[in-house]
């Protein structure tokens, strides 16, 4: 018989999961590995809720095995290395995002593109090497081998840099990738919750004209203002979307939810790119016709290689870019969860893991 969460492993650990497909957590208790050669071992001081975490909580995506115990924006402070362990020592800050595992010898990461690995491992909701099932950030410790923690960097705060590891990695990546990192270009942002603000702080670091493409326009004066957005468009509005017909290199669109494609389409250059981070829980519909007037390109990015996120962190930390947050306690999750669903967060909540997470 298999054995339980609490007992599969040698050392105690507690968090909040999810059992159902209500999504709603509460408190769990488990246990994880102890610490391996290559492994870094560290209390977890702060984690960021992504919209992933509700699609994961909900088996939005159809792929949850329960209990899911969310969290892959992760930051804390090391507490023991394995004896091969090369790049961290005990006292370190550090982050873990999205990955904890990959094969390791396929093409993807051999290109230090682990998250195109058809073998990675979720930092949450995945089997591991062992056959154990992952556990995520909304817990009080964490085990993870070292290729897959990040170093923290020295000026970076530890609570609003740590949506930088979701978040902030799967809007950098595309906007280099894609070529929209250079000054002057001009770049729209679809959404503006979690991904998207930071999305925007990258895009402005990068020297583009950045224009946000929101269903809200109360967040109109914070875009402009706050975040440093050059326009903002209210997307459901098309005279607003006709004015901006044929503007834009690139767009990143970080929409959690179904939402029409074509206008999105209509305010792209001839060869602008429209690049999909989002994952609504349906499939989406497009006329060819749009695509053929202008050649335009429809792709997709998946979060970040461990190198890049690297790079990403350092950048962040160089540029002065850090998620806006609203910092709460561990057992507010579920009343955060549901305000993230109505795109009431300004605009990422972190959990003060180390504070207010209490032993069972
Ligand atoms: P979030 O904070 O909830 O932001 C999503 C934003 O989308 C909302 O703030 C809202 O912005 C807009 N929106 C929500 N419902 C909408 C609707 N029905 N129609 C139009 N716009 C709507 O979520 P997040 O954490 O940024 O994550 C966004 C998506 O990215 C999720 O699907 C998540 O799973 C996915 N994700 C993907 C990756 C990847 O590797 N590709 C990584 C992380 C997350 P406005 O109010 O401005 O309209
Ligand atoms: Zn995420
Ligand atoms: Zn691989």
């Amino acid at each position: 018989m298999a054995k339980s969460p609490e007992s599969e492993h040698p050392i105690k650990a507690y968090g909040y999961a999810a059992r159902d497909t209500s999504g709603v957590l509460s408190p769990f208790t488990f246990s994880r590995r102890a610490t391996g050669d290559k492994d870094v071992r560290f209390k977890i001081l702060y984690c960021g809720i992504c919209h992933s975490d509700l699609h994961f909580a909900k088996n939005e995506w159809g792929m949850s095995t329960y209990p899911i115990l969310p969290g892959h924006e992760i930051v804390g402070v090391v507490t023991e290395v394995g004896n091969k362990v090369e790049k961290f020592k005990v006292g370190d800050n550090v982050g873990v995002g999205c990955l904890v595992g990959s094969c390791g010898s396929c093409q993807s990461c051999a290109n230090d593109l682990e998250s195109y690995c058809p073998k990675q491992i979720l930092t949450y909701g995945f089997p591991y090497h062992d056959g154990t099932y992952t556990y995520g950030g909304y817990s009080d410790h964490m085990v993870a081998d070292e290729h897959f923690v990040l170093r923290w960097p020295e000026n970076l705060p530890l609570d609003s840099g740590a949506p930088l590891l979701c978040a902030g990695i799967t809007t950098y990546s595309p906007l280099r990738y894609f070529g929209l990192d250079k000054p002057g270009m001009k770049v729209g942002v679809v959404g503006l919750g979690g991904l998207g603000h930071v999305a925007v702080k990258f895009a402005k670091a990068f020297g583009a004209e950045v224009t946000v493409l929101s269903t809200s326009p109360a967040k109109k004066q914070e875009a402009l203002e706050g975040l440093k957005a050059d326009h903002f468009i209210v997307s459901k509005d098309p005279e607003q979307m006709q004015s901006a017909t044929n503007s834009l290199d690139g767009i990143i669109d970080t929409v959690s939810a179904s939402h029409p494609i074509e206008p999105l389409l209509s305010v792209l250059k001839p060869a602008g790119k429209l690049v999909f981070v989002g994952v609504p829980e349906k499939p989406i519909e497009i006329s060819t016709y749009s695509l053929i007037m202008g050649r335009k390109i429809v792709t997709g990015s998946a979060t970040g290689g461990l190198k890049e996120t690297q790079e990403m962190l350092d950048f962040a930390a160089k540029h002065g870019v850090t998620a806006d947050i609203e910092l709460i306690p561990m057992d507010y999750v579920n009343t955060a969860m549901d305000r993230v669903l109505k795109s009431d967060v300004r605009y990422r909540f972190v959990i003060d893991v180390a504070n207010t997470l209490k032993a069972p």
